[in-house]
């Protein structure tokens, strides 16, 4: 790469990069470049190249924090260096680490002795969280079956087909069976009775949603404890459960707190959070904790003590930052109960108002429910002219990043948007959100629709929409099929990369 030096400037060299008459060529993308380049020639070149990434707050498709207050940015800052890993040399670290683990599980009512100190661990966010807690009962498992002299070479794990893709993965790379009980129209989160019904010896746990990736919505754990507490009497088992509190995790407990989801119930042996959702930390921080000690199998634990105290770790990781750790102290002892209540109050009045403003356009099916995660998930009422896929692209023009997705198995055919109300979608972004809706909407209907298919109130799923623009495109010109071909592959980016990665 050739950044060029004014060669009129005498007296020093004075580099630009504005890209018209400094940059000449290509920016490095397959080899590093031959020699180096003045440090703020690096950072305009990349400054410049970001702004055209979306705007995160604007990002309506994520649960991950977007804003936090300047004193923790600075807190951040100022700990960017430090490894997280090298517990000797920063001991205050972990000890800010193991204060968050116990808040958490008692905010959990994990039942801890007075003094008792909690068993958990900081991860790089829930899937980490979920990995090491389904490794845990796969241990579990496998060492009461070996005990016994039964095989154990067929762990399984049931869940719903609405599961977030970690548990797909966590599968796939531990050899587990994923036993997924299959969702219905108007019914998208595990049913409790089916589940239990999948459940058999080889059921290493079974894993429950507090807050569905797809529509915010709580799953019934007290139904399912209850359900499988009486398969195991029956049986002789002792299947337990996990809770994935991901997101609602930081919900339950501020807004909901009768509500029994978590170690309350006696087969919830562990449960993840992510720190980076409505724990408010920016994205880099989960966490998983345990019932007891007697949950986490010893063997998986490694002990560090050159602390001068037993310090366990397990982890999939090594090395990590550990500013996020220092982030969520933070907005614990900043926010405490009272605050995050109020957070939270505050993003479900939004997200009520939001639903309202929608319900009164009188052309979307709400989809999430009143309790749950602050979402809000909606389908169009009729959609055989236009699908929730083009409204997401319109609202694109607008600043707005509202993703659409397909339900997964048996609920396919059921395609939604969903807007994530976080802590800094403030009121003001809600009325205006509403307003350019009405705008995409009123709009879409002066144009022709793209579908050719008919399809009552069934949203059109993307076979559809690709076989009705490859008909469509026959007849017009070359560069309006250049365009079709363009939106709908745009589509189905969206819907291949959405409709299970959700965050
Ligand atoms: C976001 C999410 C995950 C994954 O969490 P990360 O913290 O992004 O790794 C898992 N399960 C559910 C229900 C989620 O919402």
């Amino acid at each position: 790469m050739v950044i060029s030096t004014m060669s009129s400037e005498r007296g020093g060299q004075v580099n630009s990069t504005f890209a018209s008459r400094y940059v000449r060529n290509a920016l490095p993308k397959f080899e590093m470049p031959e020699t180096s380049i003045p440090k703020d020639a690096a950072y305009q070149i990349i400054k410049d190249e970001l702004m055209l990434d979306g705007n995160p707050r604007l990002n309506l498709a994520s649960f991950v924090t977007t804003w936090m207050e300047p004193e923790c940015d600075q807190l951040i800052m100022a700990s960017l260096n430090k490894n997280y890993v090298d517990m000797d040399e920063y001991p205050v670290t972990t000890e800010l680490q193991n204060r968050c683990v116990n808040i958490i599980a008692n905010l959990f009512n994990a039942p801890l002795g007075d003094g008792e100190t909690a068993v958990g661990v900081g991860t790089v966010g829930s899937s980490e969280a979920m990995m090491l807690a389904g490794l845990a009962f796969k241990r579990k498992w496998q060492q009461k079956r070996k005990a016994e002299g039964k095989p154990y070479d067929k762990p399984n794990m049931v869940t719903g087909s609405n599961v977030q893709v970690c548990w797909e993965k966590f599968a796939r790379y531990f050899e587990v069976d994923l036993k997924e009980v299959k969702l219905s129209e108007g019914y998208y989160v595990m049913d409790p009775v089916k589940a239990v019904e999948m459940v058999d010896e080889n059921t290493i746990c079974v894993a429950a949603i507090l807050g569905s990736t797809l529509t915010g919505e709580f799953e019934d754990v007290k139904l399912l404890n209850d359900l499988l507490t009486q398969k195991n009497k029956e049986k002789g088992w002792d299947t337990p459960i996990h809770v994935d509190a991901a997101s609602g995790g930081f919900i339950a407990p501020f807004l909901y707190p009768d509500l029994e989801w978590d170690f309350r119930l006696p087969l919830v042996k562990s449960i993840n959070v992510s720190g980076h959702k409505y724990g408010l930390v920016y994205a880099g921080v989960g966490w998983v904790v345990w019932r007891s000690k007697e949950d986490l199998p010893d063997e998986l634990v490694f002990h560090i003590n050159y602390l001068g105290s037993d310090q366990p770790t397990f982890t999939l990781n090594f090395s990590k930052g550990s500013s996020q750790i220092i982030a969520q102290y933070y907005q614990f002892i900043r926010l405490g109960f009272e605050g995050y209540k109020n957070v939270m109050e505050n993003c479900m009045e939004n997200t009520r108002f939001l639903r309202e403003g929608l319900e009164k356009t009188g052309r979307f099916e709400i989809v999430s429910k009143d309790i749950g995660v602050p979402l809000v998930a909606f389908s169009l009422k009729d959609s055989s002219k236009h699908t929730v896929f083009e409204i997401s692209d319109s609202l694109r023009k607008f600043g707005w990043i509202v993703p659409a997705y397909t339900m997964p198995a048996n609920a396919e055919h059921i395609a939604v948007l969903r807007v994530v109300v976080r802590e800094d979608f403030s009121r003001g972004l809600a009325e205006r959100l509403i307003s350019d809706i009405i705008k995409v909407v009123k709009e879409s209907d002066t144009l022709p629709s793209r579908i050719s298919t008919k399809t009552a109130h069934v949203t059109a799923t993307v076979d559809e929409v690709v076989s009705s623009s490859e008909g469509r495109v026959k007849a017009v010109k070359k560069s309006v099929e250049e365009i079709e071909q363009e939106i709908t592959s745009r589509w189905k980016g969206i819907v291949d990369g959405k409709k299970r990665g959700v965050c």
